[in-house]
């Protein structure tokens, strides 16, 4: 089963698909990850990437396409995957369906996370993420036990330069999932749209539901 989520930053995408991933044993693939991680490492990806990334942008399709691209080919995206992130717009999309038709697989489900601006901007700002496993924590909605300090590994909590509040809205601005994208997973009769101002549990359950 292959599986995207949808949604503007801050909807809880990358939470989500933690839990969805833990839950289904589905393989988590998150391009944003994957971008981070070549940041941290500084390879030649990273460097440009992250020029983009800094500035609240979307690192340009012919890249990030190839990189996505060369992670399905790999054997674990053999039986199918959760991309979380991509593909950001109708182009990333068809790059996509294409590579899957090759191989017999399409998209199974699409599934879009709701949450209206305003608040986006108020979780964006209390978003910590552990340097060393990469668990998501939020101030007030999912704090870790110990400020500072993730549950999970005792690792450092930090938060990401694009996740500061000049930023927060140029991401929100340039990153909400584009009309033409749903459209094209509701064309497709994939698309389901969830109503992601609930608790993180209601909002898994709803896309567990989903997917089922
Ligand atoms: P995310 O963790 O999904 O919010 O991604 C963090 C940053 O990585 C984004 O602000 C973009 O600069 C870049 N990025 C991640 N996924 C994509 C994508 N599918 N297309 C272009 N840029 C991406």
């Amino acid at each position: 089963m292959f599986i995207v989520l949808l949604g503007p930053p801050g909807a809880g995408k990358g939470t989500q698909a933690q839990r969805i991933a833990e839950s289904t044993g589905l393989l988590h693939i998150s391009t944003g990850d994957m971008f981070r991680e070549n940041v941290r490492n500084e390879t030649e990806l990273g460097k440009v990437a992250k020029s983009y990334m800094d500035r609240g942008d979307l690192v340009p399709d012919e890249i990030t396409i190839k990189m996505l691209l060369e992670r399905i080919g790999r054997p674990d995206a053999a039986q199918g995957a959760m991309f979380d992130g991509f593909p950001r717009n109708v182009v990333q999309a068809e790059a996509l369906d294409t590579a899957l038709a090759g191989r017999g697989a399409k998209i199974d489900h699409a599934l879009l996370i709701s949450v209206p601006d305003e608040e986006l901007v108020a979780r964006l700002g209390g978003r910590w993420i552990c340097r060393q496993c990469g668990t998501l924590y939020h101030e007030r909605n999912d704090p870790p036990k110990q400020p500072g300090v993730c549950d999970k590994c005792g690792g450092e909590l930090y938060q990401r330069d694009d996740d500061r509040p000049e930023v927060v809205r140029t991401r929100l601005e340039k990153q909400k999932p584009p009309a033409d994208l749903i459209d094209h997973y509701r064309k497709h009769g994939v698309l389901t749209e969830i109503d992601g101002q609930r608790s993180l549990d209601d909002v898994t359950a709803s896309l567990l539901e989903a997917i089922r």
